[in-house]
């Protein structure tokens, strides 16, 4: 296709995204007119201007979810399951359309866009064949002899609050189950990537979601219009991705009216290579727990661990795969590595390479910025990173991958578990028992033993310590979003 086919064919579908406020299953302007601009991180373009919720669209949408609860809660699991998984099939139909407007309003690669939307549809698929699994429990008391009866009910109206790394996926995530459980949402998106969910809204009509169901409210806001929200006492859930940072906030804001919380907050992940690993495999794994989505992930592989006798193979070899990316306009053929999603990402990440270079990391492929126009940041290897270099604390939350060495087994762990963050921890090593007797000695939520991608819908994905609290996907996912009763009967 011709520059300029393709340059109309982005214009088409961008003139057809919605850019409105979606309350109540319609679409509307926010209270006070305002709006804002979404710009493509690649030309640094405007590429769409959103209507801003307020705090009274806030409460408009607050009120649109409690009137829809009722009957969405009153409807059969499997009428509920039905509705979502016909929105997994529109989702997956429109998945190359969605991919497209995801990388023109984040940037990442078209192909990583293209991993995302079928991430994102399955979380509506797996929610479809869990909405029929809300199973309880019966017992007998042991002392009374009564009939202890525990069902789960849905909490009520959802607040969720998403980030722009996935604008797609670390939405569904939430909506999935919060439908699945019977519950309305009302959704803030990021506001550096709205689109992608206005852009979803009618789709979720068309599977049949009641208007009220799911809001959409983005706003440049965001503090005002969410604590109004958690401070409406119709409010019973916040379920927020984000950084550590905001998540307190929240805790702290969702302490007043004592709303439950589920937070998925950053990581630090470490990245051990064990002497006896498959270097290859380790090499394939590296890529892809750093690289998706140019490392701007929780999940992105943060500090490498590597045994001093496969340092030297594991450096060169991870070299040549980050060296040899292309990077550019995430829309182009073959490009790997797009921009970064805004200015101030690729700054820091800038910034936290050169202290790290100034204490005396060598850089063995990258580490400089481009310039010119779009933010982007090359992929870039830093080996013998010393221990005071603020990337091994901080998230990097771009394409550069730091490498340490090690020599032991429980050096490494202590190293590795040296951080506030525990949300996922990679390992790589032949030896199964090592793998198992290691992974249960590392403080994170998730483990990937020589895997280097754990996202699954059908598994249960979280953080300990400052990386969050609770768990989003497998049936876990859906308990976020039910209230356990017991009734104590005698018959
Ligand atoms: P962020 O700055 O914390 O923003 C996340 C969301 O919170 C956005 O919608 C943002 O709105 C909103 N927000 C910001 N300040 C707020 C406030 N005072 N009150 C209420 N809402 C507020 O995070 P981000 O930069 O978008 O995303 C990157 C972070 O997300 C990283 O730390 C990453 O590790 C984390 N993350 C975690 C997971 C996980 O599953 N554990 C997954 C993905 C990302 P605005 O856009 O309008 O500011």
């Amino acid at each position: 296709m011709t520059r300029r086919k393709v340059r109309i064919m982005y214009e088409n579908l961008l003139a057809n995204v919605p850019t409105d406020l979606w309350i109540d299953g319609k679409w509307r302007k926010s209270s006070d007119n305002q709006r804002f601009d979404v710009t493509d991180p690649a030309t640094e373009k405007v590429i769409a201007s959103v209507a801003s919720a307020t705090v009274e669209d806030a409460k408009a949408a607050v009120d649109a979810a409690q009137n829809a609860f009722a009957g969405w809660a009153a409807r059969k699991p499997r009428e509920r399951a039905e509705i979502l998984r016909k929105a997994y099939e529109l989702t997956i139909r429109d998945a190359e359309r969605f991919a497209k407007l995801i990388t023109l309003e984040n940037g990442k690669a078209l192909s990583d866009s293209r991993g995302e939307i079928a991430y994102a549809a399955e979380f509506f698929r797996w929610y479809a064949e869990e909405a029929v699994r809300n199973l309880g429990q019966i017992s007998v008391a042991p002392a009374s002899g009564a009939r202890i009866v525990a069902q789960h009910r849905p909490s009520g109206v959802c607040v969720l609050v998403t980030p722009w790394n996935f604008p797609a996926a670390m939405a569904t995530r939430k909506i999935g189950p919060a439908l699945a459980a019977g519950c309305p949402v009302v959704l803030k998106p990021a506001s550096d990537t709205p689109l992608t969910m206005l852009a979803l809204m009618p789709i979720l009509e068309e599977a049949g979601v009641p208007p009220g169901v799911v809001n959409v409210i983005p706003s440049r806001s965001s503090g005002k219009v969410v604590s109004t929200m958690l401070h409406d006492p119709r409010v019973r859930v916040v379920s927020f991705t984000g950084s550590t940072e905001v998540g307190r906030k929240l805790l702290h804001e969702a302490a007043d009216n004592v709303v439950k919380s589920a937070m998925e907050l950053g990581g630090n992940a470490p990245f051990i290579v064990f002497d006896d690993a498959d270097i290859d495999a380790a090499i394939d794994g590296a890529m892809i727990a750093k690289m998706r989505n140019m490392g701007e992930a929780c999940t992105a592989a943060n500090r490498f661990y590597v045994h001093e006798k496969v340092h030297d193979e594991f450096a060169k070899k991870l070299t040549a795969k980050m060296s040899g990316l292309k990077m550019g306009n995430g829309l182009d053929d073959g490009v790997a590595l797009g921009p970064l999603v805004n200015a101030e990402g690729r700054d820091k990440v800038i910034e936290l390479v050169e202290d790290a270079v100034k204490k005396g990391a060598k850089v063995l492929t990258g580490g400089k910025a481009p310039g010119g126009t779009g933010f982007f940041y090359p992929a870039t290897v830093l080996d013998n990173v010393p221990d005071s270099a603020a990337l091994l604390n901080d998230e990097i939350f771009g394409p550069v991958a730091a490498i340490q060495t090690f020599k032991a087994e429980d050096e490494v762990i202590k190293r590795a578990n040296d951080t506030e963050y525990g949300l996922v921890a990679y390992l790589y090593t032949k030896d199964l028992t090592r793998g198992m007797r290691v992974s249960e000695k590392l403080d994170f939520g998730m483990i990937g033993l020589n895997r280097g991608l754990v996202s699954d819908p059908a598994a249960p994905f979280g953080g300990m310590k400052q990386s969050g609290i609770g768990r989003e996907g497998a049936h876990e996912g859906m308990m976020e979003f039910l209230e356990t009763q017991y009734v104590s009967v005698s018959w």
